[in-house]
C-alpha cells in the first residue's frame, strides 16, 4: 500500500502539496532549532569565554605585577644612583654590573640594565657577554622615552642584540636633582606564557599594534591581528620593535559581531600547523579584553565546533520529531476524516432509510386508501353484478318461460295431432282385430309405429336442447371445429357435389365455447344450406371467419334461393319449417340460437346481397 493509498488521498496534487508543506515545516523547525540552539550555545559560550578571559588575564596580570615594581626598586639602590651621577667610574660600573647580574639571576628575568638620561646603557646584567648592551644607545626605545616622560614605561619588543623577544619594564631613576636615568627589566615571554600551559582554547596577547606577542599557539607568535599599513611598518623599522620580523597576518576574518566585544571569526589554516590539543583554525568565537596597565589586549578563541555539533544534533532531533508529529497529525487527520466519512455515510444512510420509510408509509397510506377505494368499488361492482345477474336471471327465466311456452304450444300442436291419430288408429285397429281383418290391423299398427317414431324424433331433439349446457367452455380454434363439422357431413357433400370454400386467417381463431355444441350448430347450418341447395347444378357453401374486436365472427353462406320474408320473420321460431313432414322439425335454428346465446354470442340469418342465405355467428374470443 502506497502512502497515498494509505492516507486515502485522492488527488495527486494534494499529496504533493501536503508533502511540500510538511517538508517546509520540518525545514523551518530544524532551521529555527539550529538557530536558537546556536544562539543559546553562543550565549553560554560567551559567558564561558568571558570567564576564561578573566582567568587568563588575572594569571597574566599576576605574572606581570610580579615584575611591575622591580625597575623602580633599582632606583633605590645607592650604587645605581652613584653610577648615573658618575657614569665613567669603572669601579661603580663593575659594582652595578655585578649587582644587576645577581638580581637578574635571582629574579629569573632576561636582563636588567641601567641607562642614563640620554639613553646610553651604563650597566647591565649581561655585562660578561660580548653582545652586552653596555655602551649602547637605546634612546629610540619607547620604554626609555616613556620612563623619562611619565616615570614608567612598558614595552614589548624584540631585542636588537640577540633578537630575543621580551617584555620591557622601565622606571625612571631619580634623585633630588631630577631624573638621572632609567632602569629596565626585561622579562622573557616564556615566563609569562607559563601561566597558560593548561588553557583549553587558543589564547593570545596582542600589543597596541595588533601584533601577537604572547600566545598558547606557537605558530601564531608575531603574526598580526590587523593588517599593517606601510607607515606602521616603517615605524617598526625605525624602532626595531620587532627587529625586522616578517609579521604575517594571522588571517582572522570576521563573520559576525555578537556584542560585548565578542564576534564570530574564521581563522585561516596555516601552512605548517603544529599538532595542538585544540583546533587552531576554523570558526571561533573571539573575545578580547584590554589588559589593565598595558596597551595590550588579551584575546580568547573558543572553537564553535561544539556549538555547531550540538545545534546540528538538536536540529536533527527537532526535524525527526517534527516528521513524526507530521506523520502522526496526518494519521490522526486521516482517521478523523475516515470517521467523518463514516458518520456522513451513516447519516446519509439514515436519511435514505428515513426517506424510504416515509415513502413506504406514504405509499402504504396511498395503497390502503386505494385498496379501500378498490374494495368499495369491488363491493359496488359485486352489488351491481348481483343486481345485473338477478335482472339477467330474471330475463333468462322470462326468455326460457317464453320459449317453453312456445315449445309447449308447438309440442302440444305437434303431438296432439299424432296422439289423436294414434287414438283413432288404435280404436280402428281394435275394431279391425275384432272383425278379424288382420291386414288392415297390421297396416294400422305400422302407421302407429311411424307416428310414434315421429313423436320420438320430436322428444329426441327436445332432449338434446335440454342438455345443451352440459359442455364446459374452453379455448376452441373455430377453424378446426368447422373442419370437423365438414368432415362429418362428408358423405352428404360428396353425394350432392357441394363445394365448400373456407376463408380463415392463418393463425388460430380461438373462441371461448363448448366445441361439441358449436359443431352441432354448424352441422345444423350446413344441413339447412344443403337442404336449400338440393337439386342445384353446382351447389357451394362459403365459410369465412375472422376476429372482430373481442369476438369471433363466422359466416356460413350458401348459394341457394335464400330466405323468404316469412322465413326471415320466423326463422328462430320453434317448429317453424318449410320442409316436408318427416324432413324438418323446425327446431334446428331455435336450438342453435339457444346454444350460441349460451356462449354469450348471437346467431342471425339474412340474405346475401349476391344471393343465398347467410347465417352469422358472433361468439366471444378466448
Ligand atoms: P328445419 O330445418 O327442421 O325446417 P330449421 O329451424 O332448421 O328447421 O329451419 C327452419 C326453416 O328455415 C326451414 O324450414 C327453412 O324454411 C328455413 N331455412 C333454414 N335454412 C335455410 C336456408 N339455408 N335457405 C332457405 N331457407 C332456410
Amino acid at each position: 500500500m502506497t502512502l497515498r493509498q494509505h492516507l486515502q488521498i485522492r488527488h495527486p496534487l494534494r499529496l504533493t502539496a501536503l508533502v511540500s508543506a510538511c517538508a517546509l515545516l520540518i525545514a523551518m523547525i530544524a532551521f529555527a532549532t539550529y538557530r536558537i540552539s546556536q544562539q543559546m550555545g553562543l550565549a553560554e559560550m560567551q559567558i564561558t569565554g568571558r570567564h576564561r578571559l578573566d582567568l587568563y588575564a588575572a594569571s597574566l596580570e599576576r605574572e606581570i605585577v610580579k615584575y611591575a615594581y622591580f625597575p623602580s626598586t633599582l632606583g633605590l639602590e645607592q650604587s645605581v644612583l652613584q653610577l648615573l651621577t658618575h657614569p665613567n667610574d669603572p669601579k661603580l660600573v663593575a659594582k652595578v654590573n655585578s649587582f644587576l647580574e645577581q638580581v637578574n639571576e635571582r629574579a629569573g628575568t632576561l636582563s636588567i640594565y641601567v641607562m642614563d638620561n640620554k639613553g646610553q646603557v651604563h650597566a647591565s646584567s649581561n655585562w660578561r657577554r660580548p653582545d652586552s648592551f653596555i655602551g649602547e644607545d637605546l634612546s629610540f626605545r619607547s620604554y626609555f622615552r616613556d620612563a623619562m616622560e611619565t616615570g614608567t614605561g612598558r614595552f614589548f619588543g624584540i631585542g636588537t642584540t640577540r633578537s630575543e623577544p621580551g617584555y620591557y619594564l622601565s622606571s625612571a631613576v631619580e634623585n633630588r636633582n631630577g631624573t638621572l636615568g632609567v632602569a629596565i627589566v626585561k622579562v622573557s615571554l616564556e615566563q609569562l606564557e607559563k601561566s597558560w600551559t593548561t588553557v583549553e582554547t587558543p589564547v593570545l596577547v596582542s600589543d597596541e599594534n595588533g601584533v601577537v606577542i604572547l600566545t598558547s599557539v606557537p605558530d601564531w607568535k608575531f603574526t598580526t591581528l590587523l593588517p599593517l599599513d606601510d607607515r606602521t611598518r616603517t615605524a617598526f623599522d625605525r624602532t626595531q620593535q620587532y627587529n625586522r620580523r616578517a609579521l604575517q597576518s594571522l588571517g582572522v576574518r570576521e563573520i559576525s559581531r555578537l556584542g560585548n566585544g565578542a564576534r564570530l571569526v574564521n581563522v585561516a589554516r596555516h601552512k605548517q600547523e603544529l599538532v595542538s590539543p585544540y583546533p587552531v583554525s576554523g570558526r571561533f568565537m573571539e573575545q578580547s579584553l584590554p589588559l589593565p596597565g598595558t596597551k595590550w589586549s588579551l584575546t580568547v578563541f573558543t572553537p564553535l565546533d561544539a556549538v555547531d555539533d550540538m545545534s546540528t544534533t538538536r536540529a536533527a532531533v527537532a526535524a525527526v520529531s517534527t516528521l513524526l508529529l507530521c506523520i502522526l497529525a496526518l494519521l490522526v487527520n486521516q482517521r478523523r476524516r475516515h470517521l467523518r466519512d463514516l458518520l456522513a455515510a451513516s447519516q446519509a444512510l439514515q436519511k435514505a432509510h428515513d426517506e424510504l420509510e416515509r415513502k413506504v408509509a406514504e405509499r402504504t397510506a396511498d395503497l390502503s386508501s386505494a385498496n379501500r377505494q378498490l374494495q368499495e368499488e369491488v363491493v359496488e361492482r359485486v352489488r351491481a353484478e348481483r343486481s345485473l345477474r338477478a335482472t339477467q336471471d330474471g330475463l333468462i327465466q322470462a326468455g326460457k318461460l317464453a320459449v317453453i311456452g312456445q315449445l309447449s304450444t308447438g309440442i302440444a300442436h305437434e303431438l296432439n295431432q299424432p296422439l289423436a291419430a294414434l287414438r283413432t288408429l288404435s280404436g280402428n285397429t281394435m275394431r279391425f282385430l275384432e272383425r278379424g281383418d288382420a291386414t288392415t290391423a297390421r297396416s294400422n299398427l305400422e302407421r302407429i309405429a311411424q307416428i310414434v317414431d315421429r313423436m320420438g324424433q320430436i322428444t329426441g331433439q327436445l332432449k338434446a336442447f335440454a342438455h345443451k349446457s352440459s359442455g364446459r367452455p374452453q379455448a376452441v380454434d373455430v377453424r378446426q371445429v368447422v373442419a370437423h363439422a365438414v368432415a362429418l357431413l362428408d358423405q352428404r357433400l360428396k353425394t350432392s357435389a357441394t363445394e365448400i370454400r373456407t376463408d380463415f386467417p392463418d393463425s388460430p381463431l380461438e373462441a371461448w365455447c363448448d366445441p361439441n355444441r358449436l359443431e352441432q350448430v354448424l352441422i345444423n347450418l350446413l344441413g339447412n344450406a344443403l337442404d336449400a341447395m338440393a337439386g342445384l347444378a353446382s351447389p357451394r357453401i362459403d365459410i369465412n371467419g375472422c376476429e372482430e374486436g373481442m369476438m369471433i365472427r363466422l359466416e356460413v353462406r350458401d348459394h341457394g334461393p335464400g330466405l323468404s320474408d316469412e322465413a326471415l320473420a320466423r326463422l328462430f321460431e320453434p317448429f317453424y319449417t318449410t320442409k316436408e313432414v318427416g324432413v324438418g322439425l323446425g327446431l334446428g335454428l331455435t336450438i342453435s340460437a339457444g346454444i350460441v346465446s349460451d356462449f354469450g354470442g348471437t346467431l342471425t340469418g339474412d340474405n346475401h346481397p349476391d344471393g343465398g342465405a347467410c347465417f352469422t355467428l358472433v361468439i366471444p374470443k378466448s
